[in-house]
């Protein structure tokens, strides 16, 4: 059976008063404080389970390996009835094969045939490699010493059975498959994955594809958003588009909120007569005007509809990107019970110069060729042919920076972004 858990607080996305343009850290931190997991708890079968979100914490049911084995065909033995120098022992009957244990113990002072994955037989806790032996099938020889323990895989070396191997949170790769697997599950506790309603707004905003009048453009946020979702690892659920209408709006929302756990809407989210996101969610009493201080990003629209956590994007498709990147992705991360994300980036020296004012964060689109890091050439919002050109995001700090070439700056790739 699953079980969804209760809707999140009306105040989730109540930043503190006050404050007249919010620094990016102060909104992530608000985010990761008073998001958590909307998603239901269900148990899939392994092999169904991979790209999937643990839900709880896995102890393994048995250990890896379950018993000692010999890591190598040769010849197994006990290490203290050997010694320095030509050693010549003799076989018992039979061999330990993978899956077929040998049928009897080796008393001290003689040698078993033992083949790869085999069980150690009772008194052998040494092999000998067959490549170092020569035997005529009645007796084995070998030099000394041979190291005690040689050749052989302890029981519980990789995982010892009681362990807890794997985290509540992880979201499973195919390695991962493989683990569970060894140490005995056969189905696993996940997160239903978190469903993501893409909606986009505006009158000026039709179908690629169709014929244009004058003014119109083409919906070019939709199709990255969708795809973003996917790359995540979420669930995209179209839910096209919609005019500047705020009937069409609420309608198209209302199905929204009905099919998916999250909503992200582009276009209309900021103060102005055609924003109607914003005022939707300012309707229904559950709406946050975020004002970050942040380039790209002009105001972002956040809150709840029917329970439904709503992250209202600008329209512009780089501020629509980034500010995707920098707060609905890690905002997604909790929803769908992946915990809180942050991007890794790193330091690389900058291929580029720029005088940047104190107040906000900046992200620049940008790539690395040979060494260093380079930007796109121009900064509008709007040029979308710089977001496919670019392979990451430069961080510029909130402070003012005087970048000039050979100085380092923060990279972040669009793949630490799970891009
Ligand atoms: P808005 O946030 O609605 O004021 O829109 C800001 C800018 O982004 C305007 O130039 C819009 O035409 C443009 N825009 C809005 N939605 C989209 C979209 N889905 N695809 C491309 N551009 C858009
Ligand atoms: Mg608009």
């Amino acid at each position: 059976m699953s079980l969804k858990p209760p809707p999140l607080k009306n105040d989730c996305f109540a930043l503190p008063p006050g404050v007249d343009w919010t620094p990016v850290d102060a909104a992530k931190a608000h985010l990761q404080e008073h998001l958590r997991a909307v998603v239901a708890v269900e148990t899939v079968p392994l092999m169904q389970a991979s790209g999937r979100v643990l839900a709880q914490d896995l102890v393994a049911w048995r250990s890896n390996p379950p018993q000692a084995n010999t890591a190598v065909d040769g010849y197994g033995f006990a290490a203290d009835s050997t010694g320095d120098g030509d050693q010549l022992l003799p076989l018992v009957a039979g061999r330990a094969a993978a899956g077929a244990p040998l049928d009897r113990a080796v008393p001290a002072g003689m040698a078993a045939r033992v083949l790869t994955g085999a069980a150690l037989p009772d008194g052998v806790d040494t092999v000998v490699l067959d490549e170092d032996c020569s035997t005529d099938g009645e007796k084995v020889a070998f030099r000394g010493p041979v190291k005690p323990g040689a050749n052989t895989r302890k029981a519980g070396e990789d995982v010892t059975e009681g362990d807890r191997f794997l985290d509540a949170g992880r979201r499973l790769t195919p390695a991962d498959m493989a683990l569970c697997a060894a140490v005995g599950f056969a189905d696993l506790p996940v997160y239903a994955p978190l469903r993501v309603a893409v909606l986009s707004t505006g009158d000026e905003v039709i179908e690629s594809g169709h014929p244009a009048g004058p003014g119109q453009i083409y919906d070019a946020n939709r199709p990255m958003l969708l795809s973003m979702i996917e790359r995540f690892g979420f669930e995209p659920v179209d839910m096209g588009r919609v005019p500047d209408n705020r009937d069409a709006l609420r309608d198209r929302l209302n199905d929204a909120a009905g099919a998916a756990d999250v909503i992200l809407t582009s276009g209309g989210a900021s103060a102005g007569d055609e924003d109607h996101v914003s005022a939707l969610l300012r309707e229904a009493g559950a709406m946050q005007q975020w004002r970050i201080a942040l380039k790209p990003g002009r105001p972002l629209a956040l809150g709840l509809w029917n329970g439904v956590p709503v992250f209202g994007l600008p329209g512009n498709p780089v501020a629509a990107l980034v500010c995707t990147l920098v707060f609905a992705r890690p905002a997604m991360g909790l929803l769908s019970g992946e915990g809180w994300f942050e991007p890794q980036g790193f330091e690389v020296p900058a291929g580029f110069a720029k005088k940047k004012k104190p107040g906000r964060r900046e992200y620049l689109r940008a790539r690395i060729r040979n060494g260093v890091v380079e930007v796109f050439k121009s900064e509008g919002s709007g040029r979308i042919s710089g977001l496919s050109w670019a392979e990451g995001l430069v961080e510029l700090p909130d402070g003012a920076a005087e970048i000039e070439p050979g100085i380092t700056v923060q990279y972040i790739p669009y793949g630490s972004f799970g891009l």
